[in-house]
């Protein structure tokens, strides 16, 4: 172990943070769990994981803002190709699914809208399978109508869960914004209780103010932590995963996940029995580390084609966004750099290497724990330079 603290010394590395409190208590189940298969377990926790499905219904009357809502939420300015249309009569009654643009397991309905005077809630539920979702966003850019109410009451019933989200809240500002003695917090404040009086009904005092323009302003990020609170630990990872960057905070929360399934993917890439790949100081599974850093790199929406749909979106120009980045990883996560990390000395260190063996169980170490211990660091690296690298990117897009 001193080998390993003083070649951490030699490398001048900056001093890792600790995060041994945030292993999720499932995935400490199965660090604990008996060393036969544990492999096997951890890499199909991670498959698991990246296969969780999550289906999200956006409903509300037509010209509300449903679809404007759904590409917001797949990070798609409405213009985009993808794009959900917008502006336009809506004739079908069914839902469109939108798939989100790089996690396909994660799926956004536009669904038809419930202006109709006919409106049936229950008829309206089975006609789109209610079963299908997750959960469901009641949309509106006024007041909450009947239909709404009727919706929300049916929906209730059923079990599921819902939220009110009145949207175009920029359109309300921008009007009133060249008042004299304007006030913003008490615009929204007298816009919430306008819509709380009127769902008195269904005993709902949850509603979120939200702009599909500007997700970084207003409630959406309240919104983000209410679903958190609510649905189940894999579902509220693909939701953060899935989520556009828009906001410093919205990034912070998307690394804490990222940090949690490091030690997850630390354990899986490590504890493979394998010889080290010729050149490289450790034995691990490349293939899982290559993947958990491709999964950061789309989430953080560092590719050019997210870049792109940032630049239209914040109104800079697509060449200033992708010249902030400036870590290596700034063209993608390719081979080359992992083998470059990978080939360094062993740079685990002590503290990390103390957390690790006293999560392992009695015998599975000294064989895996370095190599878990690399991985670890170097990943939590990776994590680091790529979150830099987004900063500079949502400072370049004036987000920050
Ligand atoms: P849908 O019929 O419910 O799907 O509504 P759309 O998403 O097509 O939106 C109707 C119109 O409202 C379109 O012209 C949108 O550009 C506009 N719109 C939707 N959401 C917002 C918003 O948050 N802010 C502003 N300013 N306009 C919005």
């Amino acid at each position: 172990m001193s080998d390993v603290t003083a070649n951490k010394e030699e490398e001048g590395e900056e001093e890792e943070e600790e995060d041994s409190d945030s292993i999720g208590s499932e995935i400490q189940k199965l660090i604990d769990s008996p060393n036969a298969g544990k492999t096997n377990k951890l890499k199909s926790k991670l498959k698991e994981l990246e296969n969780v499905t999550l289906n999200i219904a956006v409903t509300g009357m037509t010209g509300a803002g449903k679809s404007s809502f759904v590409n917001a939420l797949r990070g798609l300015a409405n213009d985009d190709g993808r794009a959900a249309p917008t502006g336009t009569t809506e004739t079908t009654m069914k839902p469109n699914m939108y798939p989100h643009p790089f996690m396909p397991n994660v799926k956004i309905w536009d669904l038809p809208g419930i202006g109709s005077p006919k409106f049936r809630a229950k008829k309206y539920l089975k006609d789109v399978k209610f079963n299908t979702y997750d959960f469901f966003l009641i949309v509106t850019s006024e007041r909450f109508k009947e239909n709404d109410i009727e919706l929300a009451t049916a929906i209730q019933k059923s079990k599921k869960l819902f939220y009110f989200i009145r949207t175009k809240i920029d359109n309300d500002v921008r009007a009133e914004s060249h008042k004299r003695n304007f006030d913003e917090r008490m615009l929204l404040s007298n816009i919430r209780e306008d819509c709380k009086s009127n769902l008195l009904k269904v005993g709902i005092s949850k509603i979120f103010l939200v702009s599909s323009f500007q997700l970084e302003k207003f409630d959406f990020e309240k919104l983000i932590k209410t679903l958190e609170d609510e649905l189940p630990e894999n579902k509220r990872f693909a939701l953060i995963q899935s989520l556009p960057v828009y906001s410093l905070e919205n990034l912070e929360k998307k690394k804490a996940y990222f940090k949690k399934m490091i030690w997850l993917n630390a354990f899986a890439s490590g504890l493979v029995a394998m010889p080290p790949l010729p050149g490289l100081s450790v034995a691990c599974d490349f293939g899982i580390m290559k993947n958990f850093l491709r999964q950061v790199f789309t989430s953080y929406g560092l590719s050019n084609q997210a870049l792109e749909v940032l630049s239209e979106r914040v109104n800079k120009s697509v060449e200033d966004l992708k010249s902030a980045k400036t870590s290596r990883f700034k063209d993608g996560v390719t081979d080359d750099i992992l083998i470059d990390m990978l080939s360094t000395p062993v740079i685990a260190m002590a503290k990390t290497l103390g957390t690790i063996m006293a999560l392992l169980p009695l015998g599975a170490l000294p064989a895996g724990g370095v190599a878990i211990t690399t991985v670890h660091h170097l990943l939590n690296k990776g994590l680091n330079e790529m979150t830099e690298d987004t900063k500079k990117v949502l400072e370049a897009s004036q987000l920050t």
